[in-house]
């Protein structure tokens, strides 16, 4: 090697050019008008500066050297910003079209942060049948930051409208609800939010992007566990806070508070969900396809006293799923007609492809009790009050072959 060629070599390690982006200009304006699987595909995927690197480059560093005094390359420390957490932020805003998020260690952490935009002393609207994490972190908030909260059915708009006091800042919803598959009419709420001057946030954990777009709706705020199908593998856990186009105020609210309360994710973490986030147009089509197939079965089975998912057309609120909604998704769950302790456990270990766990959205099937397991932290009454049965399972429906899963069913209920 010749001294040229060395300081060359040298040279292209120590002070990388820009390449690779040739013909990445000008793309990154054709994404907002892109279709979604273009957009899962390219969102935040422009070619790393350093080298043109394709897939996102995993900037596994705490810190980052200066350039000079007070000036850095765009990023100073990992808790407050991180060039690959960057890239998975950008790739979901695109996907809800809002003007930016944040990326959070777990979903709580992202429910937390939202919680901390408001003010000691202010009050939430919440659905009753929330997530349970959702509830927990709503009573920690009471206590310790003076958040006030009601929780109400939401599908009842005057109640929604009477619980509303001069203290009340912000309505969170989620939809569909878990387990029951209740809908809330998303344009309802947020012209209700608009009209009383409130934020509304959205958890929408159960759709995903692909299948549901509440800024379009007129939330303010929209909500993701990422640990479920933006990642959809099973092996990460995560959230994302997404605030509304012309919302730049609660963004940077968000970005200060992912900061200072410490809540932002890891960037290999966050990696692993950009990877995740490429199929995931794929992924809800073969969910919900499966998801389909399945509850048509459960729906006609004998041993089976009703199913609820909002793909049915005798779901009380498929009108409102069809308009609210771009398909049904793969949540679903069913009513044994004999719900006795001895009937469930005889058919959850029975199940062979669907794995009793919790947690959803991945791409393998899991069986879960409410009763006893997600929502086992509420008391008996609260469950009864809301209609979680001991007799109700809940399946996250994977996407292996459909007729090995409708099979895996058809064996476990007809189990003896
Ligand atoms: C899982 C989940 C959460 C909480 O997210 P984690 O990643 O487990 O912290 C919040 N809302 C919904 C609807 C969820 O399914």
């Amino acid at each position: 090697m010749s001294e040229t060629q060395a300081e060359n070599q040298e040279f292209r390690i120590l002070s990388p050019r820009s390449p690779g982006a040739m013909g990445w200009i000008g793309k990154e304006r054709l994404l907002p008008g892109a279709g979604l699987g273009t957009q899962c595909i390219h969102g935040g995927a422009a070619p790393d500066p350093a080298y043109g690197a394709v897939a996102a480059p995993i900037y596994e560093t705490s810190t980052f050297a200066l350039l000079d005094i007070r000036t850095s390359a765009g990023f100073e420390y990992t808790r407050a910003g991180n060039p690959t957490r960057a890239r998975l932020e950008e790739a979901i805003a695109l996907l809800e079209g809002g003007c930016g998020a944040i990326c959070t260690s777990s979903g709580m952490s992202g429910v937390l942060t939202v919680f901390s935009l408001l003010e000691h002393g202010s009050h939430v609207l919440c659905p009753s049948d929330c997530y349970g994490g959702t509830y927990r972190t709503l009573q920690h908030a009471r206590k310790v930051h003076g958040l006030d909260s009601t929780l109400l059915d939401m599908t009842d708009l005057d109640a929604v409208e009477a619980a509303i006091r001069p203290e009340t800042s912000m309505i969170w919803a989620e939809t569909p609800s878990n387990p029951l598959l209740r809908l809330l009419d998303l344009a309802a709420l947020g012209g209700l939010a608009r009209r009383r001057g409130l934020l509304l946030a959205v958890d929408n954990t159960f759709m995903s992007p692909v299948l549901q777009r509440p800024l379009d709706w007129g939330a303010d705020l929209v909500f993701h566990s990422t640990t479920k199908y933006l990642n959809g593998h099973s092996d990460v856990v995560g959230g994302a806070v997404v605030a509304g186009k012309g919302r730049e105020d609660l963004l940077q609210r968000l970005v200060t508070l992912n900061m200072s309360l410490g809540t932002s994710q890891s960037p290999h973490d966050c990696a692993l969900v950009l990877r995740g986030l490429k199929t995931l147009h794929l992924r809800m089509a073969a969910h919900e396809a499966n998801a389909r197939a399945l509850a048509e079965f459960l729906d006609a089975h004998p041993a089976v006293a009703r199913v609820n998912y909002p793909g049915l057309s005798r779901h009380p609120q498929h009108a409102l799923a069809r308009r609210q909604q771009k398909g049904f998704g793969a949540m679903l769950s069913f009513e044994l007609k004999d719900g006795s302790p001895a009937a469930v456990e005889r058919f959850l270990r029975a199940l062979r492809w669907f794995t009793l766990a919790e947690s959803l959205g991945g791409v393998e099937s899991l069986a879960n009790q409410p009763a006893s397991m997600s929502h086992a932290s509420m008391t008996p009454e609260m469950r009864g009050k809301i209609g979680i049965t001991d007799g109700l399972i809940r399946l996250s429906v994977g996407i292996e072959d459909p007729e090995d899963l409708k099979e895996d069913l058809k064996h476990a209920l007809e189990a003896r």
